[in-house]
């Protein structure tokens, strides 16, 4: 590098690594698109609930798992894309620091499961892949969930209310139930986040001598224990019991097997709970579309009103499989 000359030109750049960016991830997009049409007709490890001894489920919604079952995917927009490259670049944050440190992990290709479950005379495979398993085969094999803090509400959960969401849970507690391995859900916060005023509210210790309430960046682990098949997490060295179950999440795998076998999308019912049994405060419909595009309850309606809408708007129908199921 020479010392710059003071009466030096620049000219405007031709290349925009902006443009760029976004022209990866389209390119990911498409491979992507391609592996989600494979996919289509398993059930998906990443899309889990549990299915309670009520009838009601906690977790994903029993109709989202069905859409993705069928091969059904959205279209992103770019806010979700760059939502989503975070959680990417997220995981290979963890897999660089792991590195440093010279402990073997695993994941993505390496890292699949996959195990055959029954129902109604019909067999499906589940499929899914841990985001991270440190020293694969031996005595301190771990996995791990790893989600990238990026909103308020995640960072209050995770590190004002210690609690892991309800789907990071269930995808947890059944990545390790089917490992045979200890688990954690680590929460990575890279950010300063402004805290609104009623989170001030409600944990005013948090913000305590603070000129201005913010949640600090910060890595919150939650390890998972399961006793019998009933799932714990900790907290420091508090252990908290939870509704989960690993044979509820296997029975909310055979109620979604059940739905498209019957082709019916009313036996089973969301609660708008969560891993405690608690009331949400609001509903979790309001912060789903899907029934505001394809409000019918009946199979065939249904599946017309998301094939129309997903077409028209970009995304990867699933017409393939739902015509042969
Ligand atoms: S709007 Fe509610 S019931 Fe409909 S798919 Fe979304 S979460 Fe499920």
């Amino acid at each position: 590098m020479n010392t710059p000359d003071p009466k030096i030109t620049v000219p405007k750049p031709q290349f925009s690594f902006r443009d760029a960016y976004f022209d990866a991830i389209a390119k990911a997009q498409a491979e992507h698109a391609a592996k989600e049409v494979d996919a289509s007709g398993r059930l998906r490890g990443g899309t889990v609930g549990c299915l309670l001894p009520s009838g009601q489920t906690v977790g994903t919604c029993p109709k989202s798992a069905i859409a993705r079952y069928l091969g059904y995917s959205f279209a992103k927009d770019t806010r979700s894309l760059l939502f989503f490259e975070n959680g990417f670049a997220n995981e290979a944050t963890w897999a660089t620091q792991l590195d440093k440190l010279y402990i073997p992990w695993i994941r993505d290709e390496k890292c699949q499961l996959s195990y055959p479950l029954n129902h109604l005379d019909t067999e499906l495979m589940v499929t899914g892949s841990p985001d991270q398993v440190a020293h694969p085969g031996a005595a301190l094999m771990t996995g791990a969930e790893h989600k990238a803090i990026c909103s308020e509400g995640t960072a209050v959960s995770a590190q004002l209310k210690g609690q892991p969401k309800d789907e990071h849970l269930i995808q947890a507690a059944h990545y390790s139930a089917a490992l045979g391995s200890p688990y954690h859900i680590v929460y990575s916060n890279l950010a300063v986040h402004n805290a609104y005023f009623f989170t001030k509210k409600e944990y005013p210790e948090a913000f305590k001598g603070m000129k201005k309430p913010v949640i600090p960046p910060a890595i919150t682990e939650f390890p998972l224990d399961i006793e019998d098949g009933l799932v714990h997490y900790w907290v420091g060295d508090e252990r908290r019991e939870t509704i989960v179950t690993v044979g509820g999440i296997l029975d909310y795998y055979r109620m979604i097997i059940e739905a498209v076998t019957n082709k019916d999308l009313t036996f089973f019912e969301r609660g708008n709970f969560d891993i405690h049994n608690k009331q949400y405060p609001f509903l979790l419909d309001n912060y789903c579309d899907t029934c505001k595009v394809a409000p019918s309850n009946d199979w065939d309606e249904w599946n017309e009103q998301l094939h129309t809408h997903i077409v028209a708007n970009g995304g990867i129908s699933g017409g393939e499989i739902y015509e042969s199921t």
